[in-house]
């Protein structure tokens, strides 16, 4: 276990630079959100583990009953739950790499064994390669769409194509962490592929588009018998009722948050239309964050643009994902990388 590095945050700011290395929302929380978290101030208690409203009202959404809707502090808990649930000592969890950066460690502790698959060239997810991974030790495939740094999506077809070829006992998980940021009308989405199959969880998150990163809410939707399996080995009393409420007083505030989400789409696509116009190759994206698959040229990238300041996430040798954050910084980003590419 050793041998598996700890998961790496995102590195802090200095004060006139800009953090661009979590993918988190850049824009203040709302007013209203704000407002209702203060009205709930009751912390004395513990919240109450049912998570109602919120659970019903998420239900709702997806057209599910209340039970197959779980929420837990944070998408990434319920990752680790659910290989927990199923994995045991040399049992098998494929994911597509890169990915994000929490999936190679989700085993360890059951004793799982990570079976990371190469993208494609153009930075998708390789089903086929996935497909011809899956062994009797598989319990879990983890697809991660958009991905995680590479903004690529799933498209439904070969999504369809995966699931009728996955054996039925394989879980697998759709993470749906940046969901809200998805435009491509051929991209798999969850909610209209969930009914179809019972062997599938949807993850969702409140901490990207939702802007609720430090208040640590997210939700898994699918099928009661591996929900509840999942909630049997997280841990009790984890949730606070000051996220409950600032996930409902969020959902309440959609209309804004779209607003927020448009604008943050068409941040991305100024900044990916700059870098383009220097000669860097930019993934195609449909996230709040860039990738440039720059390969050896990751670290020196990241480390230029640091020097002012602008904080980005390197991925060992594949490439510097960058997020999608306030209006200034992409002049920033712009001036660096140019200065970046003079220097080449
Ligand atoms: C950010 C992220 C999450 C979110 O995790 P939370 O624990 O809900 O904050 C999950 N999956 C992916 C791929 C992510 O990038």
């Amino acid at each position: 276990m050793a041998s598996v590095t700890a998961y790496r945050q995102g590195v802090t700011a200095p004060v006139d630079g800009f953090k661009l290395s979590s993918n988190e929302n850049p824009f203040d929380p709302l007013p209203e959100v704000v407002e209702q978290v203060r009205a709930a101030m009751q912390f004395n208690r513990y919240a109450n583990a049912d998570m109602q409203p919120l659970r019903g009202q998420l239900a709702a959404r997806f057209g599910v009953s209340d039970a197959q809707v779980h929420i837990a502090p944070g998408s990434v808990s319920i990752l680790y739950q659910l290989v927990h649930a199923t994995c045991e000592p040399g049992d098998e969890v494929i994911f597509a790499w890169p990915s994000f950066e929490a999936y190679p460690a989700l085993g360890l502790a059951p004793g799982a064994v990570p079976i990371a698959i190469s993208l494609t060239g153009d930075q998708h997810h390789d089903l086929e390669a996935m497909l011809d991974a899956v062994t009797e030790r598989t319990r879990v495939i983890l697809l991660c769409t958009p991905n995680n740094p590479t903004g690529t999506v799933i498209r439904r077809d070969a999504f369809d194509s995966f699931m009728s070829r996955v054996p039925k006992d394989v879980l697998v998980v759709l993470d749906e962490a940046y969901r809200e940021f998805v435009t491509d009308a051929d991209a798999v989405l969850g909610e209209s592929v969930l009914a179809e199959h019972p062997q599938l969880i949807l993850l969702r998150t409140f901490s990207k588009a939702y802007g609720l990163a430090g208040l640590r809410i997210g939700y898994a939707v699918g099928d009661e018998r591996i929900l509840n399996a999942a909630r049997a080995v997280g841990i009790p009393l984890a949730m606070t009722e000051t996220s409950r409420v600032a996930a409902e007083a969020s959902l309440a505030a959609e209309p804004q948050l779209l607003d927020r989400i448009n604008e943050l789409a068409v941040r991305r696509e100024a900044l990916s239309v700059g870098l383009r116009e220097l000669g860097f190759e930019v993934t195609p994206s449909e996230a709040n964050f860039v990738w440039l698959p720059l390969g050896d040229r990751s670290q020196a990238f990241t480390d230029t643009l640091a020097e002012d300041g602008l904080i980005v996430r390197p991925f060992g040798n594949f490439g510097v994902r960058i997020s999608v954050g306030e209006p200034e910084s992409i002049p920033r980003i712009i001036a660096a990388a140019s200065r970046f590419s003079a220097a080449q």
